[in-house]
């Protein structure tokens, strides 16, 4: 008997264990993970670097709370500021959590400013996550529906469409949130003149400017994150997914102007414990490794060379090949993306399912180039049986 809540639509397949873009179900049966734990395990199953690290701070001390100063925390809110947009860092256990982080701090700078500036605009198809203020920011039907009434105070504008933002926008607007790629919503890249736009559209109203790089960030793009492909930096940037290599973490990291929270008006039990920062501490340094985010953004441009060609090859199957280093939307045409996913798992090979009709792959920044190519083998097949 299952007494798991039914919140998934779950392949039906038991993980046991996993080696770098490895994994194995409790049959044996292998599949090539191109989902990663949906852009968690950047560096693949069971990396030594991340064991190593797992291994030497359990040792040491894994939580001690936030009445104390710990090492670890210290040092990977350090590697952040200064390989991000400066500022200070604040630790959560989660996207979603370090979204609530943000829109609480966005809340806190509107107050000080004006008691009506409180008003945070996100776009639509947007997520951020499933709390309460980060679902008022999704710009999703779906999520919301059944669990009215939100957090007052929120608006959608549409995602690339900076007129549909500047109708919106006022000097009640304490914040603006968006993903520079959307991933939940089939992987919609932004424009760079849009997000030149948000940025200009924010000083002008003094709002506070968040990415969501939850997804985006930690090298998915071939980039240690997203915005550093479009030269417009945020004032507030959340992260978690692969930040701690498949352990949770989240962050929020506040450029000086944006720094506002004081003692008490936030905190978190575990967030910024030893173990989680450790970890986070041996991604970061692996991934500024030199030649590391070249490596992604060589095995994104081919992989999505090969998904181009596969397009050619079933253009009445494949709509559009989209996204940027190792984080790419396949949108096929007339076939249930579920279905689709479902037949890959069949096939040896795990994708991640986006909106209806896109077909994600977040492999591991560590993937080898032989495994892209079986991977695209396989989609080719699959696209075979549809
Ligand atoms: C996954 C995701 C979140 C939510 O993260 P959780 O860790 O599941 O709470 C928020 N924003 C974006 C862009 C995401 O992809």
């Amino acid at each position: 008997m299952n007494h798991l809540m039914n919140t998934y639509s779950r392949f039906q397949i038991v993980l046991e264990h996993g080696k770098g873009t490895l994994v194995w179900d409790r049959e044996g049966k292998l599949y090539l993970d191109f989902a990663a734990g949906i852009a968690v395990n950047i560096l693949g199953h069971s990396h030594p670097i991340v064991l190593k690290a797992l291994k030497d701070q359990a040792k040491k001390l894994i939580h001690c709370s936030n009445l104390y100063w710990n090492e670890p925390q210290m040092k990977l809110a350090t590697i952040l500021s200064e390989n991000s947009i400066g500022g200070k860092v604040f630790f959560a256990n989660s996207g979603t959590e370090a979204n609530e982080a943000a829109i609480k701090l966005a809340r806190k700078y509107g107050r000080r400013i004006s008691p009506e500036k409180y008003r945070i605009l996100s776009a639509k198809d947007s997520f951020h996550g499933r709390t309460y203020g980060s679902l008022s920011a999704t710009g999703q039907e779906k999520y919301q529906r059944d669990f009215t009434p939100l957090v007052n105070g929120f608006d959608y504008f549409e995602f690339n469409n900076i007129d549909s933002l500047r109708l919106k926008i006022s000097k009640e607007v304490c914040a603006v949130i968006v993903e520079p790629i959307q991933g939940e919503s089939g992987i919609q890249v932004a424009t760079k003149t849009f997000l030149q736009e948000v940025r200009k559209l924010c000083d002008e109203f003094d709002a506070l400017l968040i990415f969501d790089e939850v997804q985006s960030g930690m090298g998915r793009t071939g980039k240690l994150f997203a915005f550093d492909h479009y030269g417009v930096k945020p004032d507030v940037l959340t992260l978690a997914k692969g930040l701690g290599g498949g352990i949770p973490i989240g962050a929020v990291i506040a450029s000086e102007r944006a720094d506002v929270f004081e003692p008490g008006d936030h905190g978190s039990t575990f967030g910024g414990n030893p173990l989680a920062c450790s970890v986070g501490i041996a991604v970061m340094e692996s991934l500024l490794t030199e030649g590391f985010l070249e490596r992604v953004q060589e095995l994104g441009n081919s992989l999505k060379k090969g998904l181009q060609e596969v397009k050619k090859r079933y253009q009445e199957k494949v709509k559009d090949i989209r996204g940027i280093g190792l984080m790419i939307g396949i949108e096929l045409n007339n076939i249930s993306a579920k279905d689709f996913a479902e037949r890959c798992v069949q096939n040896g090979l795990l994708v991640a399912v986006a909106g209806n009709n896109t077909i994600r792959l977040l492999p591991p920044l560590t993937v080898k180039k032989s495994q892209m190519k079986e991977a695209i083998q396989v989609i080719r097949k699959t696209l075979e049986e549809f």
